[in-house]
């Protein structure tokens, strides 16, 4: 298929040869045709599928179709898309400003984290699109300042994130605020659960697609486990990895915020480019880490969850999980950052006994094992759990309904690698 056969505006096909895209993705293939007949719309797909684009050109079409209804002196949004983070935020805006540049389109963005009045003055002034995170656009909406009242379509970006953010009270009173007429459009790594109960109260008659189940996702990143004693053997693990040759960019994660500042220094004492991002930095700050990581002024970007969501850097061949993540899908959204654009990418994650019991919840997630890999010289003392006989010729295991019988020994062999 073509973009040309989605039937897109001129306009929009031009923006999509500029930015080199040959064909759709299977997402905005499906997504596309179904968002532009104005139905609602419940979507799995994740970071890296191109579900952006899945939503915007269809939004932008719209805009390009139809005037704005008259509707007095209304000057609100007429599209309004909501992102659990600012730098998803920053992303989306971005993208509808670059596949909107052959239009007369007005999109900005109201985050969290950012002074207010500039904000004030935006949301005064007539807009087309609206991107913003719930807390911050809800205190918008208590001052009166938001005039949802042109409002024509409603995108709810990688909700199941929302969610887990506790963003629901907040999406529901958005949503509940904006024209019943309006079209919904929720993407989410997940439809079930909280998400399948979100979408019935806010979604009318959604059609529902879903690209890439879960026991596919992830096939271009090499994901592999180093068993490390403690924290002083995890430096070791990193410094090794670090020292790799194939190593361009990379992403190391850690647990918290403190943990990424004082890694980043250290990285940085070492004579490695490297720098911190985490929320607890003001918003230029985090933009000039992101910005250098693009630009290739720094190279390790030492990250927490929240703060990297969303990142899209080309270039990155590393992710290193200095820490585990808090929640499997936590993993999902952290490895995401590499194998992007169809390139290999690598996910590494240092895993101490402690953290057993989390990776037997990522691989039952993802429906993968991931293999344990041992670089000579840094062997954990403990010796990492015994791999199966299909972990050990490299081919990855899938998870049927239960996985009874896998434990942890302390001591069994591994594939020796050398990182
Ligand atoms: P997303 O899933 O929206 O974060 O997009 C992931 C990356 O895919 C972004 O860098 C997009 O610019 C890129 N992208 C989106 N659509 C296409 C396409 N049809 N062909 C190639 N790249 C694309």
């Amino acid at each position: 298929m073509t973009f040309e056969e989605l039937a897109l505006h001129p306009a929009l096909l031009k923006a999509i040869a500029e930015s080199g895209y040959k064909t759709p993705t299977p997402i905005q293939e499906q997504a596309i045709p179904e968002a532009l007949s104005g139905r609602d719309l419940m979507a799995s797909a994740q970071t890296g599928t191109g579900k952006t684009a899945a939503f915007i050109l269809p939004a932008l079409q719209r805009l390009q179709r139809s005037h704005a209804p008259s509707a007095g002196r209304a000057r609100g949004p007429r599209v309004l898309v909501l992102t659990p983070t600012r730098e998803l935020a920053q992303q989306v805006t971005d993208a509808a400003s670059r596949y909107g540049r052959h239009m007369r389109v007005r999109t900005g963005a109201v985050v969290g984290g950012m002074p207010y009045p500039p904000q004030n003055r935006l949301l005064s002034q007539p807009l087309d699109i609206l991107v913003a995170t719930p807390g911050r656009l809800l205190d918008h909406m208590k001052c009166g300042r938001v005039d949802f009242s042109r409002l024509e379509i409603l995108v709810l970006d990688e909700a199941d994130r929302m969610l887990d953010m506790g963003f629901i009270h907040a999406v529901e009173q958005i949503a509940a605020a904006t024209p019943a007429s309006r079209q919904t459009l929720l993407f989410s790594a997940t439809l079930e659960g909280n998400i399948a109960a979100l979408a019935k109260r806010l979604l009318r008659d959604p059609k529902r697609i879903e690209i890439t189940p879960p026991q596919t996702r992830h096939e271009q990143i090499d994901q592999r486990l180093h068993h490390a004693d403690d924290v002083a053997h995890k430096h070791r693990l990193l410094a090794h990895h670090l020292a790799d040759a194939a190593l361009g960019k990379a992403i190391v994660f850690t647990a918290t915020k403190r943990g990424a500042d004082r890694l980043a220094k250290s990285l940085h004492a070492q004579g490695h480019a490297a720098a911190a991002l985490h929320g607890n930095m003001n918003q230029n700050a985090r933009n000039r880490t992101i910005a250098g990581l693009r630009g290739g002024a720094v190279r390790l970007v030492v990250a927490t969850d929240v703060a990297a969501r969303g990142i899209d850097v080309s270039g990155i061949t590393h992710i290193i999980n200095f820490d585990l993540p808090r929640t499997a899908a936590d993993y999902v959204h952290r490895i995401g950052r590499t194998g992007r654009a169809g390139h290999a990418g690598i996910a590494i994650s240092f895993v101490t006994p402690d953290d057993f019991q989390q990776v037997r919840e990522i691989e039952r997630f993802t429906g993968h094992a991931i293999p344990s890999h041992v670089i000579p010289g840094l062997e954990p003392s403990r010796g990492p759990r015994r791999q199966t006989p299909r972990e050990q010729s490299g081919r990855p295991r899938r998870f049927g309904g239960n996985d009874r019988g896998r434990g942890f020994p302390r001591k069994g062999p591994a594939r020796p690698s050398n990182g």
